[in-house]
């Protein structure tokens, strides 16, 4: 492999795949670096839910085509905020989609390559190369943990919330810039896509549910994917009082409320954590 590319960017989700494909339309050679196996990017647990004109105005910027119907598992028109008093909501017009992620990330990442930027996956960034106080590429760990220094002139860190780049950088490069991730820095969260066996009145919405059991500012969601399936989950900061609550007894008690045990199958269910911190 060549060992020097113009751009590194590391993280092939959509904020990874956006900067290779601009990086690329401006004729810079790109190099996408992901840990994990090619077919699985795109996979991430999500809400699935994204605003029409949100998402049109980005795909359009990246010459790609907007959601295929194949990948749109839904369309929203409402978003719902509501507590367990009856008759205690309010609903916000909320035009969007619930979007298949892996589907949808799985094209976006064939965009980018059919553009000619260069993907390598299973290969985890461990940390960037700095010389003379400049990034100047990054030390990865491939599939059979050899060690490779890949250098480049550019490097932009999309590996999401552990923001593995940013996060190595040496004390004195930029005060405050390498500072740690802690636990206060993000809600872990537990999803599950749910079967229902009977009908529902979420029809075209995304609801969030504010629950005295939940801690603030967390709460519930249900998000209606068609077919008598839900998006669900919850998550909260893990701090204070809260800091030894288990997120996945939290959800299913405020699940058990609304889609009590034996009125559905869970089709998927996985933990993942929200970034609630700014850089
Ligand atoms: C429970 C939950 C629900 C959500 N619901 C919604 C929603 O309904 N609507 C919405 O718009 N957003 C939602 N989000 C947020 C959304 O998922 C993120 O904003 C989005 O995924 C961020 O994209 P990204 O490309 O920055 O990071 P990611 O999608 O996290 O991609 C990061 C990529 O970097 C790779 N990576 C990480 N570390 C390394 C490393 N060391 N080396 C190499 N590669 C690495 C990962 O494998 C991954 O492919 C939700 C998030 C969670 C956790």
């Amino acid at each position: 492999m060549k060992d020097s590319y113009e751009v590194i960017v590391v993280g092939a989700g959509p904020a990874g795949v956006a900067a290779a494909l601009i990086c690329r339309k401006r004729g810079y050679n790109v190099l996408l670096l992901d840990k994990k196996k090619r077919e699985k990017i795109g996979d991430k647990v999500c809400g699935e839910a994204i605003s029409k004109k949100t998402v049109l105005k980005a795909m359009e910027k990246l010459s790609i085509a907007p959601p295929l119907e194949e990948e749109i598992k839904a369309k929203i028109e409402d978003l719902v905020l509501r507590t367990a008093l009856p008759k205690n909501h309010i609903t916000f017009p909320a035009i969007g989609y619930m979007i298949d992620r892996h589907m949808f990330g799985q094209r976006l990442l064939q965009e980018a390559i059919k553009s000619g930027v260069i993907l390598k996956d299973q290969y985890r960034v461990k940390k960037p190369i700095v010389i003379d106080n400049k990034v100047s590429g990054v030390l990865i760990k491939d599939s059979e943990h050899n060690s490779i220094e890949i250098l480049s002139k550019m490097v932009i860190d999309c590996s999401g919330t552990m923001a593995v780049v940013r996060t190595g950088l040496p004390q004195e490069y930029e005060p405050n810039l390498n500072k740690k991730v802690t636990k206060a820095d993000f809600a872990p969260c537990y999803r599950e896509i749910i079967q229902l066996n009977h009908d529902h009145d979420l029809e075209g919405k995304i609801v969030l549910q504010y629950e005295i059991d939940i801690p603030e500012p967390g709460y519930i969601w249900f998000f209606d994917e068609g077919e008598k399936r839900l998006n669900c989950g919850t998550g909260f900061i893990k701090q204070g009082k809260h800091a030894t609550k288990s997120v996945k007894s939290v959800y299913f008690n405020a699940l058990e409320k609304y889609f009590p045990k034996g009125t559905y199958k869970t089709i998927d269910g996985r933990g993942d954590v929200v970034p609630i911190r700014a850089p």
